[in-house]
């Protein structure tokens, strides 16, 4: 099978409730040539409904990773989006479906990995989870009645993917600039690393860390880190520690 540019996308459901809108998701992917799902503990699965409303994209779910947390799910991505119904304090920056599938794009180059996430029936998305996104999408939609049902969000975003695509996204990966950014994962490293560094140097009281730790993961968030600046921070940071203890 041929791969695109949509092969780069994960899909990622967090602590979804109920299994008929995993299937329904899975179908709304498949319908929009996108195959890679991701679950985050998933409340019942695997189950009959969620096979019997992915109505023939069962691949989709076959394929599918299950993960233990998000942190897992998107480790080896570059980039990761969150969506919400809803605007909430400290949140990270806004972007609409159209910016949101723009900016990804830039970044679905070879061998990054991008996602988007998506968050509970009820609840939606915890503020830690919303603390990985580098940003949050937000679907337009009434003031008064603004989310939608899961995997209408799931079809709506996978919509925009597969149209953009479809026009100018082959052209415009190909061009974009091929910045090496970190992973997740990397960037949890340095999150640990700092910590322990503003700790020693009783800058952060772990007994009262108020919100410091969320605005720095707001502020890299923001910063889209390559590699190179990555090596530069973990560098500052040991050469803190090893002057600490020459002390
Ligand atoms: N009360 C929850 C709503 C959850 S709806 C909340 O406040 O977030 C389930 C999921 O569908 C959300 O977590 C989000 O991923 C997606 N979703 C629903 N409506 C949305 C909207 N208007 N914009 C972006 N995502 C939406």
């Amino acid at each position: 099978m041929q791969t695109t540019v949509l092969d780069k996308f994960k899909i990622v459901l967090a602590g979804t409730t109920h299994p008929g809108n995993i299937g329904a998701a899975a179908r709304a992917m498949k319908t929009m040539g996108l195959s890679r799902l991701a679950l985050v503990s998933p409340k019942i699965y695997p189950s009959a409904e969620a096979t019997a409303r992915a109505a023939g994209a069962d691949d989709i779910l076959a394929n599918a990773g299950v993960y233990g947390s998000l942190q897992e799910a998107v480790q080896d991505c570059v980039m990761v989006f969150g969506t919400s119904a809803r605007i909430r304090n400290l949140s990270c920056p806004l972007l609409s479906p159209e910016q949101a599938v723009a900016e990804l794009l830039e970044y679905a180059h070879k061998p990054a990995e991008v996602a988007i996430v998506f968050g509970r029936e009820r609840t939606g998305l915890t503020n830690a989870e919303l603390d990985l996104c580098h940003k949050t999408i937000v679907i337009p939609s009434n003031p008064d009645f603004s989310s939608l049902n899961l995997a209408a969000a799931v079809q709506i975003m996978c919509y925009e993917l597969c149209k953009t695509t479809r026009t100018d996204a082959v052209v415009r990966v190909e061009s974009g600039t091929q910045i090496d950014l970190v992973s997740i994962d990397d960037l949890n490293h340095l999150y640990s690393h700092l910590r322990e560094v503003m700790i020693q140097i009783r800058f952060l009281d772990p007994q009262k860390p108020r919100r410091l730790m969320r605005r720095l993961k707001q502020l890299f968030n923001r910063s889209n880190l390559d590699q190179n600046e990555y090596n530069i921070l973990r560098g500052i940071l040991t050469a803190v520690q090893e002057s600490l203890s020459k002390k």
